[in-house]
């Protein structure tokens, strides 16, 4: 019986997608950069990923992914790279100005409130994921809130989970699920844990058979059967 539901947040709760073309944008004319076109943007995601992929394997600490992004974008383009650090902070503090939930996770939020403890455990950083959280009024629904930053582990490390169970007072994991769309941080947290897990495979992808999948659904609003079903 599941009395506790950790969210992730990223392509869980909400799509980053919209806000951060947006908070480019926003960049892009806060520095008289001109024009950002659509096919500028269409690349920052695989240049986003990559560099997230290198922090998420340990290659580079995050501090360097948030900056170094950038100057590979800038630089994609021939634009200025010495602004890439400020560049980089204006980013952070206009993503939460655009909210963009996916399809289903708020509805899904308020109607397990009250039903189950509901945490949001991600690996973001604090100063752009506080606004979001904020804007999106998430942070009214759910229980707590844990950021990696603040914890000092992230997930897939077992570490995180052990903190976040002990802040909220569960000694009994089995009564725990994560959710989440990430094969490498959620559902690889979750095994490493040893909670059960829920994956949100939202693009239909491959299922992997390394990893121990409990559920998998499509779509956010299948969680309250999930959960409600679960029990006696
Ligand atoms: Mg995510």
């Amino acid at each position: 019986m599941f009395r506790y539901i950790l969210w992730d947040l990223d392509n869980t709760l909400l799509d980053p997608r919209p806000p951060e073309r947006a908070s480019i944008r926003n960049c892009f004319r806060d520095f008289n950069l001109g024009e950002c076109t659509d096919a500028m943007l269409d690349v920052y995601p695989e240049i986003n990923h990559k560099w997230w992929t290198m922090c998420e394997r340990g290659e580079k600490p995050k501090s360097e992914i948030l900056v170094g992004r950038f100057t590979e974008f800038l630089g994609r383009f021939g634009l200025r790279t010495d602004i890439a650090s400020e560049f980089a902070n204006d980013y952070m503090d206009r993503l939460g100005d655009t909210i963009c939930p996916i399809d289903g996770a708020m509805e899904t939020l308020a109607a397990l409130k009250g039903r189950v403890g509901q945490y949001l455990v991600t690996n973001g950083v604090w100063a752009s994921q506080r606004k979001k959280i904020q804007n999106s009024g998430i942070d009214k629904i759910v229980d707590g809130i844990f950021v990696s930053e603040d914890i000092g582990f992230e997930k897939p490390e077992e570490q995180i989970y052990q903190i976040v169970l002990q802040r909220i007072g569960c000694d009994d994991r089995s009564s725990v699920l994560m959710v989440g769309d990430s094969l490498t941080t959620d559902i690889k947290g979750a095994n490493n844990a040893g909670i059960a897990c829920c994956w949100l495979n939202r693009g239909f992808k491959e299922r992997p058979t390394d990893l121990r999948i409990d559920y998998e659904i499509h779509n956010v609003s299948e969680v309250p059967d999930i959960v409600l079903s679960s029990r006696p």
